[in-house]
């Protein structure tokens, strides 16, 4: 059994680096688990991040991560690549264990464990994830100007996506498994009401083409069977996403899609000494800079919660 720590932080995004970087320069030694094979998080499947302020030309997402990693460590953040696979949050020392079974104890834990995009399942979705394939409009719609666009989705999501991309886009295509829409009635209004915007519906997509970017889709109507092409160099996958707090549950407490709550405007969860920041709690902004800000605020709070103890 280790010593206490002061935090733990679980996770590495924007979120867990922030959280990191804060904790470490207010010399609370902390220790973060990075997770094992997703080290870095979501940013490290993309390409040219725009949006991130301080990098007037852009910068490539795993190159920003690994700087967030490395300002974390100049100031002491111990980090270890791997995974947490058992947590008890409930006591005053909480304790948290890895992969090889090790319990590792502190008095605070921040939660940053993000959340992971519906994938439609196809073979090469991943190899042109950041080229032409995207979850993203608010990040990738820039990149889209003049183009011919898919939205894949039928809730407020992909309405959202798709009337934000009308605004670049030469065309938006919804593309729609059923006769029907999941979204409210006022984002259907405007999707329908937008001249670029057209619907496909009873429609899946069968194949995602292209070898160095997007170039189009096959799809499948779901009730003739028949297929047909799309061409497309723009593909939004917009179908949902799920956060990762499986490991909490029965112990934090969730929304009825799974984000874990917190006393918002803090970061404070159901339990004392335990905060949570980044896409694991927001479904609504879900942006690098958002999860980082909420890094930082979970981390000041975890200091005070600290300082309040001794
Ligand atoms: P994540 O980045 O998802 O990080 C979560 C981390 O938790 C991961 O490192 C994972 O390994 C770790 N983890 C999970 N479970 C465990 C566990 N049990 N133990 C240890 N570690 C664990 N946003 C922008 O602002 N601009 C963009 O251009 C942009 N482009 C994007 C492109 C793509 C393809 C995607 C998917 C997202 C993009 N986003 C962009 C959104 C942005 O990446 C997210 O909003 C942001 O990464 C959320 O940060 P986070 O720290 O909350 O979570």
């Amino acid at each position: 059994m280790s010593d206490v720590r002061n935090v733990i932080v679980i996770g590495s995004g924007p979120a867990g680096y922030t959280a990191a970087l804060y904790t470490a320069r207010a010399s609370l030694n902390p220790l973060v688990f990075e997770g094992a094979v997703t080290a870095g998080g979501a940013l490290m499947n993309t390409t040219e991040v725009e949006n991130f302020p301080g990098f007037s030309d852009g910068i490539m997402g795993p190159d920003l991560m690994d700087n967030m990693r490395a300002q974390a460590e100049r100031f002491g953040a111990e980090l270890i690549p791997d995974d947490i696979v058992e947590v008890d949050l409930t006591g005053d020392i909480k304790t948290v264990t890895d992969s090889a079974g090790t319990v590792h104890r502190a008095k605070a834990v921040i939660v940053t464990t993000g959340s992971q995009h519906r994938k439609l399942g196809l073979p090469n979705e991943d190899a042109l994830s950041g080229r032409g394939v995207s979850w993203c409009a608010t990040c990738d719609g820039f990149f889209f100007k003049d183009q011919d666009i898919a939205v894949i989705g039928g809730g407020d999501t992909a309405m959202e996506e798709a009337t934000f991309l009308s605004r670049f886009a030469k065309s938006v295509t919804i593309v729609h498994r059923r006769d029907t829409l999941r979204a409210s009635k006022a984002m259907q209004d405007r999707a329908i009401a937008d001249p670029k915007i057209s619907f496909l519906w009873d429609s899946e997509i069968v194949t995602v083409h292209g070898d160095a970017k997007l170039s189009g889709l096959t799809l499948r109507n779901v009730k003739s069977g028949e297929t047909s092409e799309l061409p497309v160099t723009g593909l939004f996958i917009a179908i949902g996403h799920d956060p990762r707090t499986e490991l909490f549950k029965g112990q934090l407490a969730t929304d009825d899609e799974g984000y874990l709550t917190v006393q918002a405007p803090g970061t404070h969860t159901n339990l004392t000494g335990v905060f949570a920041a980044g896409d694991v709690v927001d479904h609504t902004y879900r942006q690098a800079i958002t999860a980082a800000g909420t890094g930082c605020s979970a981390a000041l709070d975890a200091e005070r919660y600290l300082a309040a103890l001794s």
